[in-house]
């Protein structure tokens, strides 16, 4: 069967672990030489008075004004580079509202990844020579699942098991789980890839 890779966006192509530990530090809702990953430091915004909120705005900083700080991740440019060759088709499929929840900058979040992509040349042929079409934001993880389902994903890599827990997600559809950290899942029926080198050798590796 012919393979449609869909892929998502936030923590799946693009880290912000750094970026939000800086932007935490700074804010003094961290302390110094504390938890590095983003589950931590969100564990901790949270348990302050007015956490929530903290956390929210942290949030809406680092997914808008503070974008450009956010890395590429290892691996991904290999990958997409050997589903060009392979003639896989690749989307971005993300869900991601026009605007953060509590939102003073007026960044919309859409146009700053977008931004974000094209700094990093994933619309250049030379580059990760992704369509601009194969990129498509939804505001709720709903529309997510039915886009995944429209454009017929065979494949679908995402660093949330919430989006394989749906009730909606097509049964059809691989389910693979990018969890850097190695926490594994319960899920059935989920791969658990630590890495985009470990993904590339899952569908290369053994391809006919
Ligand atoms: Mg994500």
């Amino acid at each position: 069967m012919d393979r449609v890779i869909g892929v998502d966006f936030d923590n799946t192509l693009v880290s912000y672990d750094e970026v939000m530990r800086r932007a935490a530090l700074e804010k003094g809702l961290i302390p110094a030489g504390g938890g590095a990953g983003k589950r931590e430091i969100r564990d901790r915004v949270r348990r302050l008075a007015d956490g929530e909120q903290a956390w929210q705005q942290l949030q809406s900083l680092v997914y808008g004004l503070r974008m450009e700080e956010a890395r590429l991740i290892d691996g991904v440019p290999e990958f997409f580079a050997r589903c060009r060759q392979a003639r896989i088709p690749v989307y971005i499929i993300s869900h991601k509202t026009e605007l953060a929840a509590w939102n003073a900058t007026g960044v919309n979040l859409r146009h700053a990844a977008l931004e974000w992509m094209e700094r990093r040349r994933f619309f250049e042929p030379a580059g990760l020579g992704l369509a601009r079409e194969h990129v498509c934001f939804e505001s709720t993880r709903g529309e997510k699942i039915a886009r995944i389902r429209a454009l017929r994903c065979t494949h679908f890599i995402d660093d949330l098991e919430e989006t394989f827990l749906e009730p909606s997600f097509p049964r059809d559809v691989a389910k693979i789980l990018y969890a850097p950290s190695g926490h594994g899942t319960a899920i059935p029926g989920v791969t658990c890839v630590r890495s985009w080198q470990e993904l590339d050798g899952h569908f290369f590796d053994d391809a006919p």
